[in-house]
């Protein structure tokens, strides 16, 4: 139970286009997390597929059966907000309690799947406190334990985990997807952090100004983003991208950049005499010794996040971030020289990647 389709959902706010045909598939049991920027929609998705507000057209499927008609009960998903409002005047106990009441689940199964989940979540020692008597990070997980324990065909969750402080971030980031590993909900999670998306979903799906760019496994979206918006929109710190001309030179394909020029090797079509941007990520790029290609860059700054260091450099008037081992002896100063992995170039053009 639980798999969810879209089609072609549209909705706008007087002349705001909130969603623009929206298509999306999610299989049961899968974690997909829909990622972008503030503003894109997301939100008010997860809205249309729970019930609370119409599409002005497409249709929400759940299970393969379209649920427009339904109410938002019956259509039996749960949602966990940014927000996790708990009634404050219940203990942890009667919260996780309420929404089985209202759906008539009987005491005895309600009393069970109460401990199951506080054993899941870790938060069987705090069944009998108020929301008052928790910190954050106890009152998110009692917000999820709240939707887990309905069991429902689909969890959505908005942006769940963006009140928390970075470190707690991080560990209800694991708990969740461990309690998934183990109960194979199927649900559809909603962020503007790329980190969050790419290390909690089986599917990432980016969105921008209403519309799905790309959706797919989160190696392949990093790898292999369809356009600009995502290639820069994933990735920390972004990818580089270059402006420049295809030419051809000799029979060969050529780069000409700003300041570099660069052999392209490979290229699936003739771009001959076409703008084009070059992409490649800061860890594609190469320290060396002495290489025939190599580019002379200088080094400007170096950020060390602890784990690595990333260098921005100067090429001609163009910026560069290069990926380095947090041992590594650069200066300041420094002119090094640098070669792009081929086979990690990305090429787009109007801003597609081919
Ligand atoms: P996100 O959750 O991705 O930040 P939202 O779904 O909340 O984005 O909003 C998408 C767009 O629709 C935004 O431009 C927002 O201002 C607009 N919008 C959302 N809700 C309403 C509303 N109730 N009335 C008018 N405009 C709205
Ligand atoms: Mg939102």
């Amino acid at each position: 139970m639980g798999s969810l389709k879209l089609k072609k959902i549209s909705k706008y706010y007087g002349d705001v286009v909130a969603l623009s045909r929206v298509d999306l598939s999610i299989d049961e049991g899968e974690f997909c997390v829909l990622l972008g920027p503030s503003g894109c929609g997301k939100s008010t998705l997860l809205q249309i597929i729970a019930g609370l507000i119409p599409q002005y057209e497409g249709s929400v499927l759940i299970d393969d059966q379209p649920v427009d008609h339904l109410t938002p009960r019956e259509r039996d998903v749960a949602m966990v907000f940014q927000s996790y409002a708990l009634y404050p005047h219940m203990t942890v106990a009667q919260n996780l309690a309420f929404g089985l009441r209202m759906h008539g689940v009987p005491r005895a199964v309600r009393e069970r799947r109460i401990i199951e989940t506080a054993e899941l979540l870790g938060i069987t020692h705090l069944l009998a406190r108020k929301p008052r008597q928790l910190s954050g990070g106890q009152r998110q997980r009692v917000a999820m334990g709240r939707a887990l324990v309905r069991r429902p065909n689909l969890f959505l969750f908005d942006e769940p985990l963006s009140n928390l402080d970075a470190r707690l971030r991080v560990n209800v980031r694991l708990e969740l997807k461990r309690v998934h590993q183990q109960t194979r909900g199927t649900i559809l999670y909603v962020t503007h952090d790329q980190v969050e998306a790419m290390t909690l979903g089986d599917k990432v799906v980016v969105m921008q100004n209403g519309s799905v760019l790309q959706a797919g496994h989160p190696e392949t979206i990093y790898d292999s983003p369809a356009d600009i918006f995502v290639a820069t929109f994933i990735g920390s710190p972004p990818m580089n991208i270059f402006e420049g001309k295809v030419e051809r030179i000799n029979g060969q394909f050529m780069f000409q950049g700003e300041d570099f020029s660069l052999n392209l090797k490979d290229i699936p079509q003739n771009l001959s005499e076409k703008r084009v941007e070059l992409g490649i990520r800061p860890e594609d790029i190469e320290i060396v010794h002495k290489a025939e290609d190599a580019l002379r860059v200088k080094v400007e700054m170096i950020s060390n996040v602890g784990s690595e260091k990333f260098i921005h450099a100067r090429l001609g008037s163009n910026d560069m971030t290069i990926r380095i081992a947090k041992e590594a002896d650069i200066r300041l100063g420094e002119i090094i020289q640098v070669v792009m992995k081929p086979s990690m170039l990305n090429i787009f053009y109007n801003g597609r990647r081919i």
